[in-house]
Formats: structure tokens, sequence, C-alpha cells
């Protein structure tokens, strides 16, 4: 982002605290405070605090009341998903797909152009501005920020697009982040596509995907892991970059220059009209992914799931049953994502939100 504000130890407990009551919150349910109390293990005493600083800044309202007997009434509390937005862009090699988001990740606007990648990194900015100034006029509450998603490699300190065998020519190299900033002046944020989308998800489905595997098939084959609660990024921003790891011995060539590779095999049975054999590759792929970063939750999206989610969705349970015949203990969900073609904008929406309000990683202490 743009610009990190200095925050002292006191600071990122209180962080901490908001972020984890809206978590709570964005499950949609109004709560008392005798739930919050419980949620979050702090005192009711503590949550009057936390509530009276999210109200303050507009982020949650009372919302009713209700009594269960003598004494005084409960009062409820909620969200106010129009209090702050985000936009996110989802840039492929052909398109942008832009949305504004509310603070829930509720998509209120979307916007879509055709984007040339031949025309280098200019127009590709100018693209990306355009769109952003386009959805900025839509929604209300406080604008946060943009967050950019797009195929990786990513390194999402930088903003940059980094150099790769799978990494579009005219992009490589790019400091995307920097140059957007200086067109919108407003945070900017850039990720991979994939972890964008598990971002995305994660925070419309509080705790639901803390050991989790996104894998999103577009034009390519990637992953995203969220494990303990944490996306993973790697020594080299490259974690789950599945769609090189090889699914066959000596099989299909692919750009990466070895053969076998999952996206090559995928691919190519996509483009030999056997998606039976696509989904059987992907179901191949996502069991490695299992046994090796043990997840219970596996969400699937992109457009070539969606355009054979039934095949894709029957190989997959039926890969898992089989491949985890053995193991009474692990139990693992394949879910379809709901968002559709919004998924990565979305999900790039969000990180933007999460920046800003998700929960902090590092060890936090008990409200005073
Ligand atoms: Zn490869």
């Amino acid at each position: 982002m743009s610009a990190v504000r200095p925050t002292g130890p006191l600071d990122r407990v209180a962080g901490a605290h908001d972020a984890a009551l809206l978590a709570v919150a964005r499950r949609g349910e109004p709560v008392a405070r005798a739930g919050l109390a419980d949620a979050l293990q702090v005192t009711p005493q503590a949550i009057s605090k936390i509530l009276t600083r999210l109200i303050d800044r507009g982020l949650m309202e009372e919302a009713g009341s209700f009594s269960s007997g003598p004494g005084k009434p409960t009062t409820l509390y909620r969200i106010v998903p129009g209090s702050r937005r985000a936009i996110g862009l989802h840039l492929t090699r052909s398109r942008l797909h832009g949305v504004v988001a509310d603070l829930t990740g509720r998509v209120l606007e979307r916007h879509s152009t055709e984007v040339d990648p031949a025309l280098g990194v200019p127009a590709l900015i100018d693209a990306l501005a355009r769109t952003a100034r386009e959805l900025s006029r839509h929604g209300p509450g406080e604008l946060l920020g943009v967050g950019v998603g797009m195929p990786g490699p990513v390194d999402p300190v930088g903003g940059v697009h980094l150099v790769s065998s799978s990494s579009t020519e005219a992009w490589r190299g790019a400091s995307v982040r920097d140059l957007l900033l200086a067109e919108l002046d407003m945070p900017v944020l850039v990720d991979h596509d994939s972890r964008a989308a598990l971002v995305g998800e994660s925070w419309s489905q509080p705790g639901l995907l803390d050991n989790s595997v996104l894998v999103l098939a577009e034009e390519g084959l990637g992953a995203a892991l969220r494990l303990d609660g944490t996306i993973v990024h790697g020594a080299h921003s490259r974690a789950g970059e599945a769609g090189h790891t090889v699914v066959r011995m000596g099989g299909t060539p692919c750009d990466c220059g070895r053969r076998g590779c999952a996206q090559a095999e995928y691919l190519q049975a996509l483009q030999d009209g056997d998606p039976e054999l696509a989904a059987r590759v992907l179901a191949t792929l996502v069991l490695n992914l299992v046994r090796l970063v043990d997840v219970d939750r596996v969400v699937l999206g992109g457009r070539s799931v969606y355009a054979h989610h039934r095949v894709t969705m029957g190989a997959l349970r039926e890969a898992l049953a089989q491949g985890l015949r053995e193991e009474d203990q692990m139990h693992v969900e394949v879910l379809l994502s709901t968002r559709g073609v919004d998924l990565i904008a979305a999900g790039a929406a969000c990180e933007v939100l999460e920046h800003e309000y998700g929960l902090p990683t590092a060890l936090v202490g008990p409200e005073r």
C-alpha cells in the first residue's frame, strides 16, 4: 500500500480485536455482546470498548434488541456493509474485469474491457486506471484502495510482475503497483490471481477456509494455499504454482521446458475435447496438494472449471475418496466458488479490505 501508518504495540492489540470482531460480524447475523465476548475470549467490558471504537468509525451499528425475561433487554450489533468499499481488478492476457465491493466483499458494480498485452506496460496501466476511475463512482462508503489480481508470478510486496517462463512477456518486471499508484493517487495492492481469489473466498466466509487450497483454472492452472489461517507466499513468492508440478513422466511438453506438467496435460486434454481427462488431471493435482499440505477445504474456480463443473467436481470427489480411503481422520470438502467471473476481481478488492481490517498474524494480548 502507499503508506503504512506507524503503530505501537497497543495499537496493534486494538487493531487485532477490531479485526476479530469484524470477522465475527461479517458472518452476517446480528450479534450480542455476550456472544462476541465468547468468540473473542475477552470480557464483555472489553467488547464494549471495541464496539464503541467500531461504531464511532461507522463500521458497526446497533441492530435492535430483544428481551429474554426480566431485566435489561439485550442489544444486538451488526456490521455496516456500506461503510467502506474497495476496487478489485482482474487482469488476464486478453481482458480486464473490475468490481467495486462493500466491506463484506459483496460486489456492488462491475466493469469489463479488453486488453492487448502486445501494447505493453503504459497501455496496461492506462486500462487499469481508467477502469478503477469508472468503478470509483459507484457505491457508498469510504474507498480504501485498489487491488489488482494478475497471472503470476507476482511479488506482492513490490507489486511487480516477475520474470519467469510463465509471465507475460510484455509485462515482465513491470512495477504495476507503483505505476498505478502514480496514476490514481490511492492505495494500490498487486497480487497473484489465485492468491487474490483465496483471500476473497476467506474474507466472505471467516474461519471456514483456514486450511484450504484454491485451485484456479483460467488460461493456465494455478493454486493458492492458506495454512493455519495464513496465506502462504514462499521464499520466491511462488507458493502454489502447482500448474508446473509433474503429473505424468515424459508427458506433454510445457512452456516451462519440462514435460508432463499438470497445466500442460490439463490444457492439452481440453484442446483435445476431453474434459473428463482434464478433470482427472486436475483431480490428481488436487490430491497431491492435499497430501502435501493437509487441508480440509478445496475451492475450485476459474472459467475452465465453470465450463465443466459437473465432470470436474465428480472427478475430484472420486479421487479424494479413493486417495484418502485409508485415512479415516482426513475429511476434505470440495467447494465450487460461487463468485463466477467476479472471483479474482472480488478477491483483489477483499485483499484491500483485509489489508485494512484483516486479522494480524502476530501474537496479541488481551484488551485492557
Ligand atoms: Zn511446466
